[in-house]
């Protein structure tokens, strides 16, 4: 049986992207059906202006800081527009080197609303495409909870677009979105609240890391309440937004943002018919190589409930191109997976957290924390701190976990995630002459 292409991937994100380029370059004839914008959530709505918008926020700061340094610079304004703007004409730019990477990988991009209306046919806008695999990879879509007046707040996709920057905002959630743009507002100058319904913030992380963080977070200002949740909002004559907590407090604000999770997107896509298993929560059901339970049809990246982060989403385009491809008879591992929440200051994060390590090995674990004031801040005055913390299984040396709030700690943790992959053992961090003077060399003189 002949068909238009041999892979037709739905979704041009990080995985779609991924996948459709490297089927290309193994010589498949690949097409990729988007309907928003090329590259998907990291690009458009998600990392890439997400971390703009950190950089962004943290030059404030850096003005209170220099002083201590002698120094004297004034923050002056602050121009939201020239930021959007910007940063929207960046995405644009990228957009483009989207669309001519694809181009030049041979990979036919199809613009439009993809169905699929048989295991070998996708129908965009009307026509219809055959293929030898549909690769499904539409990824998640903001998820807001059923409040009374919920759709006069907005969510991360309407913060990157706001006509004017609020004053006072309200951040609804305790998970990366809601902590990195709490953090993002509050250090724009925006009054920030963040409201967690449960005990503390950032839950799945390090118990160490979730209390020395969420400390760190308040130390700069936003106001986190715990237990805490909106019950109903509404707008006053003067156009401000009025939220009824559940707590019996009202809060009055300009812009109430809900960062309470993601659902997979998969609208229209035809699955319940076709018979492609979906599990509770509306994630596709996909093995280790990505089959769903519909022969013909695969699927990866966020919309399979794997951990929701672009690199895994990449790694699962190279994998399944590898696996359909080329010889690739094994699964990919998920095991330390490095990750990192952009707040300030930065937490970061690879293998066990405490509680899971000593659940695991439990009598056999040994454990080394930090807690210390970067050196910068002897002079800068401000009162934000470092944590670290090292897991380690006693019997075999073997480092578990590594944990880390501090400056940077996104891009110490990277190079940390390589030595855990590699297996590395305590005995080899202790061996590693550092880096002086950095933060990061206590990593290899904790004791
Ligand atoms: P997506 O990138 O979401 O791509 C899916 C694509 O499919 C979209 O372009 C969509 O328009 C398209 N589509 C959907 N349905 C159809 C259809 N029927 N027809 C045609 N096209 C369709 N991850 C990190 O690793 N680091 C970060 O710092 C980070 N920050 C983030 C910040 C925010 C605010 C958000 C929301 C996410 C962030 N993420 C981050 C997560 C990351 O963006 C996702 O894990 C990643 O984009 C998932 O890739 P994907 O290929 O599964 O889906
Ligand atoms: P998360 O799942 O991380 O967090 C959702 C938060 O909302 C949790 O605190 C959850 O509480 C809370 N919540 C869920 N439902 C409700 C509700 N009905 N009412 C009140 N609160 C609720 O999702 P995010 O939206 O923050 O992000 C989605 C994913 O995107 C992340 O998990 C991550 O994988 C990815 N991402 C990665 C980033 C990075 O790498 N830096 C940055 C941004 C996103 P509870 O804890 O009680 O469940």
């Amino acid at each position: 049986m002949s068909f238009d292409f041999d892979l037709l991937v739905i979704g041009a994100g990080s995985g779609g992207v991924r996948a459709s380029r490297m089927a290309a370059a193994k010589g498949a004839k690949a097409a990729v059906v988007e309907n928003r914008y090329l590259g998907g959530t990291c690009v458009n709505v998600g990392c890439v202006p997400k971390k703009l918008f950190v950089y962004a926020s943290e030059y404030a700061e850096k003005f209170a800081e220099a002083k201590g340094f002698g120094i004297d610079g004034e923050l002056k304004s602050f121009d939201w527009p020239t930021l959007r703007d910007n940063k929207t004409r960046e995405i644009e730019r990228l957009n483009g080197i989207y669309g001519t990477m694809l181009g030049n990988a041979g990979v036919t991009t199809i613009n439009g609303t993809a169905s699929i209306k048989d295991v070998h046919t996708v129908t965009v806008e009307g026509k219809d495409y055959s293929a030898e695999r549909i690769l499904i990879a539409t990824g998640g879509w903001p998820f807001k909870p059923d409040v009374p007046g919920a759709d006069l707040a907005i969510t991360s996709n309407e913060a990157f677009f706001l006509e004017t920057f609020p004053q006072r905002v309200v951040v609804v959630g305790g998970g990366y979105i809601a902590v990195e743009f709490a953090g993002i507002f509050n250090g724009l100058g925006a009054e920030t609240d963040l409201l967690y319904r449960g005990e503390q913030i950032l839950r799945g992380f390090d118990s160490g890391v979730q209390a020395f963080a969420a400390e760190q977070i308040a130390n700069k200002g936003i106001r986190i309440q715990t237990h805490a949740d909106i019950e109903a909002i509404s707008k006053n004559e003067q156009g401000e937004l009025v939220c009824k907590l559940n707590n019996g407090d009202t809060l009055i604000t300009d812009c109430v943002m809900y960062a309470t999770g993601r659902r997979p997107m998969t609208d229209g896509l035809n699955l319940a018919a076709l018979g492609v298993e979906t599990r509770q929560d509306g994630t596709i059901v996909a093995d280790d190589f990505f089959r769903t339970s519909v022969p013909s049809i695969y699927a990866l990246g966020d919309v399979i409930g794997t951990p929701a982060l672009t690199p895994v989403a990449l790694a699962q385009g190279m994998k399944f191109v590898g696996q359909q491809f080329d010889n690739d008879t094994q699964p990919l591992s998920y095991d330390n997976i490095a990750t990192a929440v952009f707040c300030q200051p930065n937490i970061a994060t690879v293998g066990l957290t405490e509680d899971a390590a000593a659940e695991q090995f439990a009598g056999d674990l040994s454990v080394y924390e930090s807690s210390f004031r970067p050196m910068k801040h002897t002079i800068s005055g401000m009162p934000e701190r470092s944590y670290m913390k090292l897991l380690v299984q006693t019997s075999t040396d073997k480092v578990l976990g590594v944990h880390m709030v501090g400056a940077d700690a996104g891009e110490i943790m990277q190079g940390l995630a390589v030595a855990i992959n590699a297996g590395a053992t305590k005995a080899v961090f202790d061996s590693t002459i550092g880096i002086h003077p950095t933060a990061a060399e206590e990593f290899v003189t904790m004791r």
